[in-house]
C-alpha cells in the first residue's frame, strides 16, 4: 500500500489502485465534511396503536443529502462511518435533530414518542448515557418519550459494557426496543437478562404473513411472548391493508411500515398527520374473518 498526496490531502491506494478503495477515502473524507456541515439529515416514520388507529410516535432514519450523489440511505454510509470512528458523533447529531423536532412537536400539542437507532459502537460507549441526559433535559422531553433501538448483533458484541450503557439509559428512564428481532442470535436467552421494553419484529416474517402459514404462527407466537413477558411489540415493514388488518385481528400493538407512511422529512410530518384518515376498523379497514 502507497500513500500519495490526492484531492482530500493523503490517500492510501491498494497495491492494484483498486478504485473501489480510491472511492470508499473519498466517501470518507466527504462523510466528515458531511459531519461537520450539516449535510446529514433525519427522517421520520410514523408508528401506529393498532387499537386506537392513532399515531402514536416515528422512528428517526438517518439520510445523508450529498451534494453530487443526491439523498444517500444509511445502508450506504452506516458501515463505512462504523468503521472510521464517526457513530458517536453521528448518532448524538440525530438524537440532537430528533429530540428538537419531537419538542416542537409536542409542543404543538401532539403527544408522540421518538425511536432512535443505536450502532455496536455506540452500545459500547460509556459516555452515552450522560449525553442523552443532557440532550434530554436541553429539549424538555419526557425520557420515557425516547426509544432507543438496538439490534440482537448490538448485544452480543460485549456484553459487559453494553449491559453496563444500557443500564444507564435505562437510569434516564429511556426505553428501548430489540429491532428486527428474530433475525440475530441467543434472542431468548438476553430476553431473560435484559432490561427491554419492546420487541420490534423483523419485516421478513411480516412481508409474508398474510400468505405464508409459517410467518403467521412466528408473528403470532412471538407477540405472545412480548405479552408474556411484559413488553410491547412493533412490527415493522406492513405494505398493505390485509396484513395490517391480520395484525389487529391477532391483537397486535402497533405497526410501522410503507403501507401507512414512508420515512418523510420533518417538514412534511405534520401536513401528513393532519391528512390522516381514522385508521380504526371502522374508517374503512375490514377485519379478515
Ligand atoms: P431499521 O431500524 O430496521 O429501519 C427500518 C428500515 O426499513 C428503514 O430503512 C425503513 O425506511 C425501511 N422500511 C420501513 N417500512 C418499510 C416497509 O414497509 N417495507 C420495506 N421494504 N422497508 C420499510 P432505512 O431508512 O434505509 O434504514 C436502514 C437501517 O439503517 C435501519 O433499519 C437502521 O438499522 C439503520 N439506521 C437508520 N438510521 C440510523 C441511525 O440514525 N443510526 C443508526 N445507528 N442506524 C440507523
Ligand atoms: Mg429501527
Ligand atoms: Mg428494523
Ligand atoms: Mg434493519
Amino acid at each position: 500500500y502507497v500513500a500519495k498526496r490526492g484531492r482530500h490531502g493523503f490517500e492510501v491506494w491498494a497495491p492494484d489502485g483498486t478504485p473501489a478503495s480510491r472511492d470508499r477515502l473519498e466517501t470518507l473524507e466527504q462523510l466528515r465534511t458531511a459531519l461537520d456541515t450539516d449535510q446529514l439529515d433525519v427522517h421520520y416514520q410514523p408508528k401506529l396503536e393498532l387499537r386506537t388507529g392513532a399515531v402514536i410516535g416515528v422512528e428517526a432514519l438517518v439520510r445523508w443529502d450529498h451534494p453530487q450523489r443526491g439523498l444517500l440511505s444509511p445502508d450506504v454510509f452506516l458501515p463505512l462511518a462504523e468503521q472510521a470512528g464517526l457513530m458517536r458523533r453521528l448518532a448524538l447529531r440525530v438524537l440532537e435533530r430528533s429530540l428538537r423536532d419531537l419538542c416542537a412537536w409536542r409542543a404543538a400539542g401532539h403527544d408522540l414518542s421518538v425511536a432512535v437507532n443505536l450502532s455496536v459502537s455506540n452500545l459500547q460507549d460509556v459516555a452515552l448515557p450522560g449525553q442523552v441526559g443532557m440532550l434530554l433535559d436541553a429539549f424538555g422531553v419526557p425520557a420515557a418519550c425516547l426509544i432507543l433501538e438496538i439490534t440482537e448483533d448490538v448485544l452480543m458484541a460485549d456484553a459487559a459494557r453494553s449491559q453496563q450503557v444500557l443500564t444507564g439509559l435505562r437510569r434516564l428512564g429511556v426505553r428501548m426496543s430489540i429491532d428486527d428481532y428474530g433475525t440475530g442470535y441467543s434472542s431468548l436467552s438476553y430476553l431473560r437478562a435484559l432490561p427491554v421494553d419492546e420487541l420490534k419484529l423483523d419485516r421478513s416474517f411480516v412481508s409474508h404473513l398474510t400468505r405464508d402459514e409459517r410467518a403467521a404462527a412466528i408473528v403470532r407466537s412471538t407477540l405472545q411472548l412480548s405479552l408474556d413477558l411484559g413488553m410491547r411489540m412493533v412490527v415493522e415493514g406492513v405494505e398493505d391493508a390485509a396484513t395490517l388488518a391480520a395484525l389487529r385481528a391477532w391483537g397486535c400493538d402497533y405497526a410501522q411500515g410503507y403501507h401507512i407512511a414512508r420515512p418523510m422529512p420533518a417538514r412534511q410530518f405534520l401536513t401528513w398527520l393532519a391528512e390522516q384518515p381514522a385508521w380504526t376498523p371502522r374508517g374503512g379497514m375490514a377485519l379478515p374473518s
